[in-house]
């Protein structure tokens, strides 16, 4: 079955773009757009059949979160975050973790998500881990703070890790009702505050060897399946947040001729993304076989989503500078992709292209 041709999707989208302004207006979290996304199946994306999910293929996937993305950035955002978490339990080999979580995660019942950039990208130039991890005697402990964890105030979980002093590290599944663990303030940000990110303090919480993910072991993120930092998923946002600037300047082309010659160029940069990350709509195959690497599409879908916001501003003029113009929210939103799981490289070449640097 194609989760993307039915009339549930279509329904979702269009009305998760309806509701996109006044979601970042009020700051609210996207409860009844997740509600809906679950009406429509999407909750099950991710998901093995046999948990009770529909395991959609990979271009699938990436196909869904671009069309997502480009009807609301934030709501396809935190759906990221909790499908990173399912992701990660269901390629555990904790079977009893998988059968506990799984299925009620298929269902909507119950919401996790994920706290994991301390062990990839966030504060790895300092020397004390972020998180502490030891195990012993069927338990693990976890001391010190999650930096960013997206929805954490509405999660029953949180797929999170810690650094033990061999340096091997632990993931696992935390119970947000856990003694031990509290929730800090959001932090209010440039954009997509409606996703409630911010810090988790973990003191010294203590769990169960059942909810054990993955470890330890040395770089226990590299495991098993879930999108690594700068995975193809941040890039099928970026794309999508692009291709929604790119369809208002062809509507405003419409008006002005002067504009098509601009959209066109940044269109045919589009259509070349789509077609290296191997989803075009006209490609049925299961794989995303995309023909760059994936530090080579995140770079460029970068640029593109920048380039795409501010080009949406220019073409709106003033008015597109006025607060509650969706050129403002755009822009804004574009900024994310600067930072959001952002491995070095692809870091290094979008300050190269800001810098204007000649020698590369
Ligand atoms: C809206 C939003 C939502 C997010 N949601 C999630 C989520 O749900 N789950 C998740 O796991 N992650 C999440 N992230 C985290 C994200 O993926 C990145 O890991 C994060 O943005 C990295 O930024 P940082 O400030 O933590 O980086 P850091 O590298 O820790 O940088 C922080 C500061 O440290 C200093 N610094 C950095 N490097 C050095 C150095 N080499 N030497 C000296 N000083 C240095 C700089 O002053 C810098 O400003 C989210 C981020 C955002 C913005």
């Amino acid at each position: 079955m194609d989760m993307l041709k039915n009339t549930r999707f279509e329904q979702a989208l269009e009305s998760l773009e309806q509701l996109s302004a006044s979601l970042e207006q009020n700051q609210e979290w996207p409860d009844k757009q997740l509600q809906e996304l679950g009406d429509a199946g999407v909750l099950g994306w991710v998901i093995p059949p046999e948990w009770g999910g529909f395991g959609v293929s990979d271009a699938e996937l990436m196909r869904g979160y671009q069309r997502l993305a480009s009807a609301c950035l934030v709501t396809t955002f935190v759906l990221t975050q909790r499908n990173g978490a399912c992701q990660r339990i269901a390629g555990a080999t904790n079977s009893e973790l998988k059968a506990e979580l799984l299925p009620p995660l298929a269902r909507g019942e119950i919401f996790a998500t994920v706290g994991i950039s301390h062990l990839t990208t966030s504060r790895q130039h300092i020397r004390k881990p972020a998180v502490q991890a030891s195990h012993s005697n069927g338990r693990i402990v976890l001391d010190g703070e999650v930096p960013w964890v997206t929805g954490a105030k509405y999660a029953d979980y949180i797929v999170t890790g810690g650094t033990c002093e061999d340096s091997k590290q632990v993931l696992v599944a935390v119970p947000t009702k856990v003694t031990g663990l509290s929730v800090a303030e959001p932090a209010k940000m440039l954009a997509l505050n409606a996703s409630q990110t911010g810090a988790v303090h973990l003191d010294n919480v203590e769990l169960d060897h059942r909810m054990l993910i993955a470890g330890p072991i040395e770089n226990v993120m590299k495991q098993g399946q879930g999108g690594g930092a700068g995975s193809l998923t941040t890039s099928a946002l970026a794309i999508g947040a692009a291709s929604r600037c790119i369809d208002r300047i062809k509507e405003e082309s419409g008006r002005r001729p002067d504009l098509v010659e601009f959209h066109d160029s940044l269109a045919d940069d589009l259509q070349l993304l789509v077609d290296d990350l191997g989803i075009s709509s006209g490609a049925e195959s299961e794989t995303t076989q995309q023909s760059a690497t994936a530090e080579d599409i995140r770079q460029r879908a970068n640029s593109l989503v920048l380039r795409a916001s501010q080009a949406y501003l220019a073409a709106s003029k003033g008015a597109g500078f006025v607060d509650g113009h969706p050129a403002g929210r755009a822009i804004r939103e574009a900024m994310f992709f600067l930072v959001w799981s952002c491995p070095q490289p692809v870091l290094d070449a979008a300050l190269r292209e800001l810098a204007c640097s000649i020698s590369n």
